[in-house]
């Protein structure tokens, strides 16, 4: 079974889908951790973010490794840890350009399809439901106000020791949420039958129960 979670910056997403993926016993699969890690590769490579033919040979040149750790997925590129440093302002500030290219998309759908072919899967992205897997079993659209989200982003940067004011944060997640609905390809929009969930006023817990139970009546209609 596929569960995708689809959103904008700061609406929990990852948060939620690994603590789904552990409530199903499911693989997690951070969609978004491949773009950070390809940007990463861009801007070590000292390409142009903006150039759409220098980013797609990075893309394919620079195998990014997902490998599931007890705190969480440990992100390679080739043999170099990017854990940390792809959640670095400077990745964040370019990876709505780099994963506007459809050479990129294209290359980061391949490699996402290629990881989820056969057991269960909790992905989570922008164009998961939408690309990556049309048919998945369980499609979520999570969202929430942008005030809210700018302070959950602010939350995690400063968990990471990156100080960052509430103004600063809204203007990233308004800048990222324009680039990443109004690209040509795999725009971020609610797949046809994806469940909206607007978490402004849920905690991470009530957004975990709400998917777990989508995803145990998909599984009781599947059994059917
Ligand atoms: O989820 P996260 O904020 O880490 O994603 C970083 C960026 O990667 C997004 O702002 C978006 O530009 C891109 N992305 C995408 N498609 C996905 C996942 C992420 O374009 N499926």
């Amino acid at each position: 079974m596929i569960v995708a979670i689809d959103g904008p910056a700061g609406a929990g997403k990852s948060t939620v889908a690994r603590a789904v993926a552990a409530h199903l016993g499911a693989g997690y699969l951070d969609t978004g951790a491949i773009y950070r890690a390809v940007t990463w590769a861009v801007l070590r490579d000292g390409a142009d973010p903006r150039d759409a033919a220098a980013c797609t040979a990075v893309a394919a040149g620079s195998p990014v490794d997902l490998e599931p750790t007890p705190d969480g997925l440990r992100v390679l590129v080739g043999d170099v840890d990017v854990t940390e440093d792809i959640r670095a302002p400077r990745v964040t500030g370019s990876v709505s350009e780099v994963s506007a290219h459809p050479g990129v998309r294209a290359a980061v759908t391949e490699a996402s399809r290629r990881i989820m072919a056969g057991g269960d899967w909790v992905s989570d992205g922008r164009d998961v439901g939408t690309v990556i897997v049309p048919l998945a079993e369980v499609k979520v659209f999570l969202t929430a106000a942008p005030r809210e989200r700018a302070r959950r982003r602010q939350a995690d940067l400063a968990a990471r020791g990156v100080d960052a004011s509430l103004d600063e944060v809204l203007q990233d997640i308004a800048h990222r949420d324009h680039l990443d609905t109004t690209r040509a390809e795999g725009p971020l929009r609610r797949a046809d039958g994806a469940v909206l969930i607007d978490s402004s006023d849920m905690t991470a817990v009530e957004v975990v129960e709400a998917i777990a139970a989508l995803a145990g009546a998909a599984r009781e209609a599947a059994r059917r």
